[in-house]
């Protein structure tokens, strides 16, 4: 029994992609790119390719906890991370199930609109994210609007960053990466603080190409695959974001909007 669960398992709790390039999609591919085997409770259907999300619909409950069930009875998994979670009833229903089972630590990318300005987060979800999500966070992975309207305050500079993640500290997320990608600079500065205090900054010039689809995705299943497999949190980071940039620089075309990173990279 033991040895059937020695292989680092993951877990992502999240929205389906039904153009296979962001979503639940985006992370199965990431993880087993990054070698852990992946679990997924989908939470949410989309109906979404490379132009946009058409539609989607959130599952019932029922369903929901009965993925976690199935899940937690049989594979061991030593990290998870929560993706789009549409609204404040299904933050709700995951909060729950999180605290019923032992996942490993808790990497939440609280995804909210996507790139085609598809709201993936009701408004209403926002306080309970903050209340109920953000104190479980082994990591939170917010973009610069996500850590806006998270902490409530304007960010126009890296001082305003390091603000914004010891607020979301005071939150309860031990460890913050917040992401630079949505600023206007030529250098993209992401910005890591740590549960220790300690902060660090990690850039890379900006790549000009449209082929970004899945990008915060990508980032957080990979830091979740390299926390599964025993590094430590500054060095999944680090390199999660060489994996990043490398699948952005490799991004294929397939679509007429914006193209999916290249998994394979
Ligand atoms: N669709 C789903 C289901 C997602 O979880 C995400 C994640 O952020 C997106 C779309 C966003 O994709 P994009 O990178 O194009 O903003």
């Amino acid at each position: 029994m033991s040895e059937i669960n020695e292989f680092p398992q993951t877990l992502t709790i999240a929205g389906t992609d039904s153009g296979g390039g962001a979503g639940v999609m985006a992370d199965i591919k990431t993880m087993q790119e990054r070698h852990t085997f992946a679990a997924a409770v989908i939470v949410a259907v989309t109906a979404q390719n490379t132009l946009g999300v058409q539609d989607f619909m959130a599952l019932p409950e029922k369903i929901i906890d009965e993925q976690f069930a199935s899940i937690a009875a049989d594979l061991k998994i030593r990290a998870c991370k929560t993706g789009m979670l549409a609204d404040a009833e299904h933050v709700r229903i995951v909060v729950t199930n999180l605290k019923k089972g032992d996942f490993g630590p808790l990497i939440v990318d609280p995804v909210m609109i996507a790139k085609g300005g598809a709201a993936l987060l009701a408004d209403d979800a926002i306080q309970v994210v903050r209340d109920e999500l953000v104190p479980l966070a082994t990591l939170i992975t917010p973009n610069l609007p996500e850590a806006e309207r998270l902490t409530d305050m304007k960010i126009n500079s890296k001082a305003d960053m390091e603000q914004a993640a010891r607020k979301l500290q005071e939150m309860g997320a031990k460890n913050v990466l917040i992401k630079g990608g949505h600023g206007d600079e030529d250098e993209v500065s992401d910005l890591t603080r740590l549960e220790s205090g300690k902060t660090f900054w990690v850039s890379a010039p900006r790549v000009d190409t449209i082929r970004t689809h899945g990008t915060g995705d990508t980032l957080s299943s990979c830091i979740t695959s390299e926390l599964a497999k025993g590094q430590s949190m500054e060095q999944a980071i680090r390199i999660a974001k060489k994996y990043v940039e490398a699948a952005i620089a490799d991004g294929i075309q397939v679509g007429n909007g914006h193209g999916p990173l290249n998994h394979w990279a």
